[in-house]
């Protein structure tokens, strides 16, 4: 083990895969388990009040907006992914900048540098 190595290459791309596919395997199967329960929804609209029904839209509505973000974070995982494959990752998309590894760790499927995230 050579520790110290550690400081001076914080980016570990084993790593940082293993991260992103534990998390992509978790938004896969919470989004497959509210599918189910959008659905449930939906088939329950026909049979309740109106008020009832009202809520049960918010709470569609709600169910839809939260896998819409799950969908848009599995696309930047498969993203990061991809930039991981081809040895992209770790830098800034927009500038070609490195990307400080403290904001990797934060997120790492960021694909830009903190400069370029500010001008968008
Ligand atoms: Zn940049």
């Amino acid at each position: 083990m050579d520790r110290g190595g550690l400081d001076r290459d914080p980016l570990d791309p084993q790593a940082i895969a293993q991260r992103l596919r534990a998390r992509r395997a978790e938004l896969t199967e919470i989004s497959a388990e509210s599918a189910e329960a959008r659905k449930t929804v939906e088939l329950d609209q026909t049979r309740v009040g109106r008020l009832s029904r009202m809520d049960a839209l918010q709470g569609q509505a709600m169910s839809i907006a939260t896998d819409r973000r799950r969908q848009a974070e599995l696309q930047r995982i498969e993203k990061a992914l991809a930039r991981l494959d081809s040895g992209d990752y770790g830098f800034c998309l927009s500038c070609g900048e490195e990307i400080a590894p403290k904001r990797l760790k934060l997120d790492p499927t960021v694909a830009v540098c903190v400069d370029c995230a500010g001008n968008i």
